[in-house]
């Protein structure tokens, strides 16, 4: 019997009592889904007062000699080898050749360690090289990407029996065997949980051998490289009627390794996704039998499915897609940057007009941004840390600042960027952005109940431990710890309340910062802010309990107030990492002061419409009593980071570091806009002369020896130059007839639904 203590018997008893109701409960997906991974600067900026000393002290992502050879040789190969424009619209497909170099070179091998034959890359490599193959093809980019993000490799690393990862590993390594991961199935996409694949424990018959085993139905869809696999990670509901494995008949969602060529799996056939040709297809089984040791990490990691899944999609989601979107961003800034000082409208370089300045500084500052974040993301993964909460942050905000920049970039581009052809270098990541929204969680959902919701629970301080000690079945037990990690909630409040009073009615001026030059002021604001959100989640949670999980809409403003301030985290890390670079700061202010924005426009808009209005009064009276009264990055500063992208200069280097350079002598697109943009800069001293004589012809200020003869030969060349980066492509009807491209093999062009029931 435990001794009686005052405040547990009589005070916290009470409250424990109707936590129980008014706390959300947790379903044991969401349970799986929070206990996989970790928790890391998320719970400092929950904290309310996070330790700016310990994010400037984490260490920058480095890569090994090594890793920067693989760089500087096969994948500077591999990006010469891809001409996107035949891989997506003649070819369908990746050359063959380029197939046979990402195997044999280990492209497929990345996560896999060096003693299974793998290139066992950091994080951060593996990053560094999907944002070098995204800057020259997203179907190339996709396809590496895949084999090293949620699959078979990262699955049995995690989870497989030392057999299986003898057996696949290497074989994996080799690119012997190409593997896909089929969890999403026509019923069941975002709510993937409710899957009606389902996998039966019998005994049958596998190589000859009677087995104890799973007999499988399922049928999934778009699933990428299922066209080509040759193993298939699969997702089902493992059920046990005859009690084979235990007692359990229900045992809930399994993985397993289903090679392709067994009886009754059909594979092959291909989706187009947004005329990306990187394999995706649907698939599915007909009373396939696998024996028990193709369950990933056996018989005892039946059921325990989401839980895998959970966990590897905690690291997986922090690398793949942030690395793309960060890749995309740079490339539409460089591109756009130096196609904007090249095209000339109205006698001038459009670059010149604030319109496009607007629109080329907030792409440059993202830019900025999202590698910020990517690098800081992976040397958090690199650290050995699995932080879902910050990947599920990454995954949805790159991926949504990467729509912002490719469509400004569209904009700014006008026709050239609209019209496809081989010289086109936008259309194609224009069209993939929408993949990469939707792929590893949908970014609505994303948003407003992962990002938020699942971030409450698992990077709170406290929460966690008290809703795990509510759901003790030992009450007594439970008691206690919830009596422990309540009452330290309540003074962890108070505290923020207290933090945060003082430092709105401040300004944040008197908020803690490091001595951090110029970036100081930037600081300030972040620990202002940081107290808010704690605080402001705290009454959330007290007045609408398990109601907010419902309220999405305001779930998914918390979910952007905490993207903004890892993300502003980032941006400054980076700042301080890189030397406290005095070109960057107009990039590093633009960052910081759009954040502010978003982040009192979402308290704005929290307080304004939270239902319980007592509450939403204190949270104005106490975070911003006046209302948003943050202004944004001022002019000058979007067209300082306008002139970063539209100037070769140190910090435009910076911004492009790691995209691909094509030959610069070729016709590549891509090679014809730089090659413009080199030669526009370099005659621009000739042509500020001649404007400056008002002699804007070349044969006339030739004459008037405004210029010599050698300066009109380079003037000629440069038009010539910026007439070719211009160019569109265009076709003849014929070369557009493509054979059946809307139709299907029977030439009708309505929709087929297959139903594998049928089969
Ligand atoms: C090109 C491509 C490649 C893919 N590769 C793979 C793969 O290799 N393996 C695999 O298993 N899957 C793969 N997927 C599937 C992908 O993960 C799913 O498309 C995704 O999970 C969303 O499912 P859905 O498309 O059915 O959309 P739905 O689930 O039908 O969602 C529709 C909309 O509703 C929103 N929504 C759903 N629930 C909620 C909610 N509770 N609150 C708010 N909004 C909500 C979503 O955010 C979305 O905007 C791929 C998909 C594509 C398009």
């Amino acid at each position: 019997m435990p001794h009686f203590s005052f405040r547990r018997d009589l005070i916290t008893k009470p409250i424990f009592r109707a936590a129980k109701h008014a706390l959300p409960t947790l379903s044991d997906t969401e349970r799986e889904a929070i206990e996989a991974g970790d928790v890391w600067w998320d719970a400092d900026l929950f904290s309310g007062n996070p330790d700016w000393k310990k994010l400037l002290g984490f260490r920058p992502a480095r890569l090994s000699n090594d890793e920067q050879k693989f760089l500087a040789g096969p994948v500077e190969q591999l990006c010469g080898m891809l001409d996107d424009w035949k891989i997506n619209w003649e070819l369908h497909d990746l050359p063959p050749a380029v197939w046979e170099f990402l195997k044999a070179n280990k492209f497929f091998a990345m996560i896999i360690p060096t003693e299974y034959g793998g290139l066992g890359f950091s994080a951060y490599a593996h990053s560094e090289v999907i944002r070098k193959l995204s800057s020259r093809s997203l179907s190339a980019a996709v396809t590496a990407m895949v084999p090293n993000s949620l699959g078979p490799g990262e699955l049995l690393l995690q989870f497989g029996t030392k057999a299986q990862q003898d057996y696949w590993l290497p074989r994996l390594a080799r690119g012997e065997e190409i593997p896909c991961f089929g969890l999403t199935s026509p019923e069941a996409g975002s709510d993937a949980a409710s899957m009606v694949d389902v996998g039966v424990v019998c005994r049958g018959s596998f190589e000859g051998r009677e087995v104890l085993g799973i007999r499988l139905n399922w049928h999934k869809r778009y699933i990428t490289l299922a066209p080509i696999a040759t193993v298939l990670g699969l997702a089902f509901k493992l059920r046990d009627p005859d009690h084979l494995v235990g007692q359990q008949t229900d045992i809930g969602i399994t993985l397993a390794l289903v090679p392709t060529n067994l009886p009754g799996v059909s594979i092959g056939r291909r989706h187009l996704p947004a005329m990306h040709v990187f394999q995706n297809g649907p698939n599915w089984g007909h009373e396939v039998f696998i024996p028990m040791d193709h369950v990933i990490g056996g018989v005892e990691q039946c059921g325990k499915g989401w839980k895998m899944l959970m966990s590897a999609l905690a690291a997986g989601r922090g690398i793949s897609l942030p690395s793309l979107s960060a890749a995309a961003a740079a490339f539409a800034a460089d591109l756009t940057g130096a196609y904007a000082r090249v095209r000339e409208q109205f006698h001038v370089s459009i670059s010149r007009f604030e319109a496009i300045q607007e629109r080329l500084g907030r792409m440059a500052a993202t830019a900025y941004l999202l590698d910020a974040a990517r690098r800081m993301t992976c040397a958090s993964l690199d650290d050995g840390h699995h932080p879902a909460v910050v990947t599920a942050i990454m995954k949805a905000q790159a991926t949504e600042r990467m729509r912002i920049s490719v469509n400004d970039a569209m904009d700014v581009h006008g026709g050239k960027g609209i019209i496809e052809g081989p010289l086109n270098y936008l259309g194609s990541l224009y069209r993939g952005v929408p993949i990469g929204i939707t792929v590893e969680g949908a970014n609505i959902v994303t948003r407003s109940l992962i990002q938020f919701g699942q971030g409450a629970i698992r990077s709170h301080p406290y929460l966690l431990k008290e809703m795990t000690a509510l759901q003790d079945a030992d009450s007594e037990r439970g008691l206690d710890a919830f009596d422990k990690a309540f009452w330290a909630h309540v003074g962890h409040s108070f505290a923020n309340a207290f933090r945060t009073w003082v430092r709105a009615w401040t300004g944040g001026l008197f908020s803690p910062a490091p001595d951090a030059g110029a970036a100081r002021p930037f600081y300030r604001q972040l620990s202002r802010y940081s107290s808010a959100f704690a605080f402001a989640v705290d009454l959330a949670l007290l007045s609408l309990g398990g109601g907010l999980k419902r309220q999405e809409m305001i779930s998914a403003r918390f979910g952007d107030i905490l993207s903004e301030l890892y993300l502003s985290s980032a941006a400054l890390k980076r700042w301080n990492d890189e030397g406290r670079q005095e070109a960057d700061l107009a990039l590093l202010e633009w960052c910081m002061k759009s954040s502010f924005v978003v982040i009192a426009m979402r308290f704005d808009e929290i307080i304004g419409n939270f239902p319980v209005r007592p509450v939403a009064w204190l949270m104005r009276l106490l975070i911003q009593p006046l209302g948003p009264s943050t202004r944004g990055p001022t002019d000058r500063v979007t067209q300082a980071c306008a002139a970063i992208i539209t100037n070769p200069c140190a910090a435009r280097e910076r911004l492009t570091v790691g995209l691909y350079e094509p030959k610069a002598d070729s016709s590549d697109g891509v090679a014809l806009v730089k090659r413009a943009f080199a030669k526009t800069v370099a005659v621009q001293p000739i042509r500020d002369r001649m404007r400056g004589a008002r002699l804007p012809d070349i044969d006339e200020a030739l004459a008037a020896g405004i210029i010599n003869t050698e300066d009109a030969a380079q003037l000629k060349s440069a038009v010539d130059v910026v007439s070719m980066a211009i160019a569109v492509n265009d076709f003849s009807p014929e070369e557009l007839a493509l054979p059946g491209a809307s139709k299907n093999g029977d030439g009708s062009s309505q929709a087929k639904i297959h139903r594998p029931a049928a089969e």
